[in-house]
């Protein structure tokens, strides 16, 4: 009997910490596509901004950054954690996006026309080659509407902060869940209520939601899908 082929273009959208990125890295492995974080991008742009000392609300000086700034996101070349290498101009960068005043300042980059103008482009010409599972908030319903299997992935942003907590208490640092709790919330908040590509479901996503499923649930749930 022919066996089927798996979903060719995977979208996996949902809201900040949601396990997204987790689930996308181990899928892509599991099928041998390649693994595409969207929010480094932003993450990147935002970087750039802040080490610039360009203010973040001038939507005109960060939009051409994102324009022009030559950003990379290539397969991991260190086993430290991460699930891809952002590089600007060749620099290493990954670390420096996961810094609390990217954390801080990324929806309000994010949220501006002509860096999701720019940055969803260049994602969408990514996606179209296939065999790719890609990760963001808008990837089913704006950058891959095409996408053969679209996951959105949802928790209760107490239990997505709780696991931030965990998540960063495990590896030494000192912060409160209240303070992230917040901080997820307030994310959520602007990604969702923006104009352009606000986070949503498409229609014809399966949501999952990983309140009650554990991280290996919701792999083994997926790739049930795709299979
Ligand atoms: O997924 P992550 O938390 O790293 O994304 C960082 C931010 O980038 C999000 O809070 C959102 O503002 C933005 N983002 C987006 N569209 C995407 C991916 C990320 O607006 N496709």
């Amino acid at each position: 009997m022919p066996t089927k082929t798996p979903p060719s273009i995977i979208a996996i959208d949902g809201p900040a910490a949601s396990g997204k990125s987790t689930l996308g890295l181990k899928l892509a492995n599991e099928l041998g596509y390649l693994f595409f974080d969207t929010g480094v991008m932003y993450r990147a742009v935002t970087w750039i901004a802040l080490d610039h000392h360009i203010d973040i609300m001038n939507e005109k000086a960060v939009t051409a950054l994102a324009e022009n700034s030559p950003i990379d996101v290539v397969p991991a070349s260190k086993s430290d954690g991460r699930g891809c290498d952002v590089l600007v101009a060749g620099r290493d960068i990954t670390w420096e996006t996961r810094l609390p005043e990217v954390d801080a300042n990324v929806s309000v980059v994010s949220a501006y026309a002509g860096v999701r103008a720019a940055l969803s482009q260049q994602q969408r010409r990514i996606g179209q080659r296939g065999e790719v599972v890609m990760v963001g908030r808008d990837i089913g319903t704006v950058v891959l509407p095409e996408a053969d299997l679209k996951v959105y992935l949802d928790a209760t942003a107490e239990e997505r902060a709780k696991r931030r907590f965990d998540e960063l208490t495990a590896r030494g640092a000192k912060v409160d869940y209240d303070d992230i709790l917040a901080k997820v919330s307030e994310r959520d908040r602007i990604d969702s209520t923006r104009d352009i590509a606000p986070l949503k479901a498409a229609d014809d996503a399966v949501v999952v939601d990983s309140n009650i499923l554990n991280v290996d649930e919701v792999f083994e749930r997926v790739l049930n899908l795709c299979k």
